[in-house]
C-alpha cells in the first residue's frame, strides 16, 4: 500500500526529473515555425510558444504581417524571425525549412496552420476553388509535414501541429463548404498516418480543430451573415477566441505530450456533440 513505501521516491510525487508539470510544458532551447502567423490563430500559436520559450519563426504568404507579429514578440523579448512563403509552392515550403535551419540550426515544432476557406453550393463549386482550397489545405500541409519532417526524422526529434477543422468531423450547418470540409479531413488522416509512421523515430504528429473561432476569416463577406445562426449551435454560448486554443498547442509542442500522436484535439465548445 501506498503508506509502506516511500512516496518521496514517486515520479508523481516529485515530478518527472524532479521537474513540476508546468516545468516540463516549457520550450526553452526550441525552435519552432507556424505558417499563417500573421495573424488569427496562427498568430496566437506564435505567442504561445514563444511566451513557453521558444524561438519562432512566422511565416506568412504576407510578409507585412509576418514582419508586424516579429515586432509583438520583440516586444516581450522572444525571438521571432518573420518568412515570407506561400505553403502551396513547394519552393518556398522548402526555402522556410532551409531559412529556419541555416538562422537556428534545426526544427523542433511545426505548426502547419495556414488554410483557406471558401463557401459555395456544391453544384457550384468549381475545379478553380476546389484545386486552391486542396492546395493550399491538404497540398500546403502535406509538404510542410514532409519537410519540417525530414529534418525531425533526421535528428531523431519533432513535434508536428496540424491546423484542421471542426468541419473535418461535423458538417457545419449551413455552411457550403465542400472543399474545405473535404480538405480538412484529409488533414486529419494525414495526421493519423504520419503520426502512426513516424512514432518510432521520435517525430510526434497531431492535429487541433477548432470550432468557429473569432479571427478574420469567418467576418469574409460570405460568412458574416452566418455568425449569428452559429452562435445558437454552440453549446458555450460563444465563438470561440484565438486565446482558447493557445494551451492545446504548447501541450502538443512540449514533451508531456510525447505519448500522444496521429490524434485531433477537439475545441469547439461542444458544437460537435450537439
Ligand atoms: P485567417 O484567415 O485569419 O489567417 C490565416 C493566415 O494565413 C493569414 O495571415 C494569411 O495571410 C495566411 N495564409 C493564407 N494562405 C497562405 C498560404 N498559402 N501560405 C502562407 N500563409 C497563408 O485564418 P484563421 O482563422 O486564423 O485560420 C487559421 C487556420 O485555422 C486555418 O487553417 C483555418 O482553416 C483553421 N480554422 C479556422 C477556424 C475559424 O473559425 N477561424 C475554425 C477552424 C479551423
Amino acid at each position: 500500500s501506498l503508506s509502506q513505501v516511500d512516496i518521496t521516491d514517486d515520479e508523481v510525487f516529485r515530478g518527472v526529473q524532479g521537474r513540476s508539470i508546468l516545468d516540463r510544458m516549457r520550450l526553452d532551447g526550441k525552435v519552432a515555425y507556424v505558417t499563417g502567423g500573421g495573424q488569427g490563430i496562427g498568430r496566437a500559436f506564435a505567442h504561445a510558444l514563444g511566451e513557453a520559450g521558444a524561438k519562432v519563426a512566422v511565416v506568412d504568404i504576407d510578409q507585412t504581417k509576418a514582419e508586424a507579429v516579429v515586432k509583438e514578440l520583440f516586444l516581450k523579448g522572444i525571438h521571432g524571425i518573420p518568412i515570407k512563403a506561400d505553403i502551396s509552392k513547394a519552393d518556398d515550403v522548402q526555402r522556410m525549412v532551409d531559412t529556419i535551419v541555416s538562422k537556428w540550426g534545426t526544427i523542433h515544432i511545426a505548426c502547419n496552420n495556414a488554410g483557406i476557406n471558401r463557401n459555395s453550393a456544391s453544384e457550384d463549386t468549381s475545379l478553380e476553388e476546389w484545386d486552391q482550397t486542396f492546395n493550399v489545405n491538404l497540398r500546403g500541409t502535406f509538404m510542410c509535414c514532409q519537410a519540417a519532417g525530414r529534418v525531425m526524422l533526421k535528428q531523431g526529434y519533432g513535434k508536428i501541429i496540424n491546423t484542421a477543422s471542426m468541419a473535418s468531423l461535423i458538417v457545419p450547418h449551413p455552411q457550403k463548404q465542400l472543399s474545405y470540409n473535404t480538405s480538412k479531413a484529409g488533414v486529419v488522416k494525414m495526421t493519423q498516418t504520419l503520426g502512426t509512421e513516424w512514432i518510432d523515430r521520435g517525430v510526434r504528429v497531431n492535429c487541433i480543430s477548432p470550432g468557429i473561432v473569432d479571427t478574420p476569416l469567418i467576418h469574409s463577406e460570405d460568412l458574416r451573415p452566418l455568425v449569428q445562426r452559429w452562435l445558437s449551435d454552440i453549446p458555450a454560448g460563444r465563438l470561440a477566441q484565438v486565446t482558447d486554443l493557445q494551451a492545446a498547442v504548447v501541450y502538443l509542442a512540449s514533451d508531456v505530450s510525447d505519448y500522444m500522436t496521429g490524434h485531433n484535439l477537439v475545441i469547439e465548445g461542444g458544437q460537435s456533440l450537439w
